[in-house]
């Protein structure tokens, strides 16, 4: 799914940058391509970069060879900075001015560009990782980013920015005592990640991070076989204590279905799919929801061995972070989840309202299954959903493992394929 969303990506920037002319250099292992017509922001980033990864090799992370860094200039659409997680970094500008220091333009780009660094810091070593939180992810780069910040400029000085500014300004003591307070979930994860970053050393994260990793750790068991790892830790005992509060906060909760799923190789399938639908393919704006709350349909197929292996859902997306995903649930009559799909956002096209599909490693379902779709919508990233003009009582929203109940307005347009298996 990486590879996708990396490809997504660059077409995405394609487009971007038609009719510009871009200009590339590299410094130190950091190639930057940008069309801002003069060098002197490419190359305090690349300078940025370069140190913010260096640091990072140092601290044991695995940085690859070459960062890729796209600077694109657009006033269509809304400023963005991100990263595959890989080794692209995306800075997408309205206007050039957005580079000037924070004070002008309420942008603070040198924490944005390590805070990308400890993204990929992260998500270089654990790749299964759709039992993390946003705390969690978020936390951890916003963590970094804050300590990259202070060294950086402890090295550098103001000067490193071409419009000159104290980009350091209160320090890690002082920033830990404001995220312990903070209500914010990404405050509250930063202060978690620096709490384990006083326990284990700060050079000793990476190979944390790679025992998690090795663990394949199941979204639905998380906080127990994270623990598990923490606990064979040479500091176990102030891990798994740790681990108490950070578990808590950074592992998505689940309760699961008791029903045994299992997954089939589609070369096994006997190719006689069937679509199933409630809906009526009239098509009423249902708006976009916040938070982890879902769109969902109730299904039902007759006989065993009924695989699942396509979803449609007919959406319009919305919203600058590619970056993310959003969640595609398989639940149980009493909805209760048996399968998380997460899916990049970069899978969901741009433009017109439309019909999406997405293919399901072949999943067997219960005689009633829900497929629950929850999208984690806010200002920046998000699908409007859909409906038809009368509900049968089969569409619900809900939270997967929590509750649901009836959508009154409609059945929701979500369409799933179902095949058998080969005789
Ligand atoms: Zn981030």
């Amino acid at each position: 799914m990486r590879s996708r969303f990396a490809l997504a990506c660059l077409i995405v920037l394609a487009v971007g940058i038609a009719g510009a002319s871009a200009e590339t250099f590299t410094y130190r292992g950091v190639q930057i391509e940008h069309e801002l017509g003069d060098k002197e922001y490419p190359k305090a980033i690349a300078r940025i970069v370069a140190f913010a990864a260096k640091q990072a090799r140092t601290l044991g992370y695995d940085m690859p060879d070459e960062f890729l860094v796209h600077i694109t200039l657009d006033a269509s659409r809304p400023l963005r900075l991100s990263t595959t997680g890989d080794y692209q970094i995306h800075l997408e500008l309205q206007r050039k001015a957005q580079l000037l220091k924070p004070a002008r333009s309420g942008v603070n780009n040198v924490y944005g560009f390590c805070h990308e660094v400890g993204h990929c810091c992260q998500y270089r070593i654990i790749k299964q990782r759709d039992w993390m939180t946003m705390g969690a992810a978020e936390g951890w780069a916003h963590y970094y980013g804050s300590r990259m910040v202070d060294l950086l400029f402890a090295k550098e000085g103001e000067k490193l920015w071409p419009d000159p500014h104290d980009y350091s300004k209160r320090g890690l003591a002082q920033r830990v005592t404001k995220w312990k307070r903070s209500k914010s979930e990404v405050d509250r994860g930063a202060y978690l990640w620096h709490q384990l970053v006083e326990i284990v050393g700060e050079k000793r994260v990476a190979d944390m991070f790679r025992a998690i990793e090795k663990a394949e750790i199941d979204a639905f068991n998380a906080r127990k076989e994270v623990g598990a790892v923490l606990a064979e830790h040479k500091q176990g005992k102030k891990l798994v204590r740790w681990w108490k509060t950070a578990g808590e906060h950074f592992v998505e909760k689940l309760e699961k279905s008791t029903f045994e799923t299992e997954t089939l190789s589609p070369k096994r399938l006997a190719r006689k799919p069937k679509t199933l639908a409630i809906d009526s393919g009239e098509t009423k704006s249902g708006g976009s929801w916040p938070g982890g709350s879902g769109a969902a349909v109730r299904f039902r197929v007759k006989g065993k061995q009924n695989y699942l292996t396509e979803v449609h859902v007919f959406g319009q997306r919305y919203g600058s972070r590619t970056e993310d995903e959003f969640f595609i649930w398989l639940l149980d009559a009493e909805f209760k989840p048996f399968r998380r799909i997460a899916v990049p956002y970069a899978e969901f096209e741009y433009g017109k309202p439309h019909w999406e599909t997405f293919e399901i490693k072949p999943t067997l379902v219960p005689k009633v299954f829900h497929v629950c779709v929850v999208y984690n919508a806010e200002s920046r990233k998000g699908v409007y959903r859909f409906h038809d003009g009368e509900p049968s009582g089969d569409s619900f929203t809900g939270v997967p493992g929590e509750s649901s109940r009836p959508y009154e307005k409609g059945d929701w347009l979500i369409r799933v394929v179902v095949d058998r298996k080969k005789k």
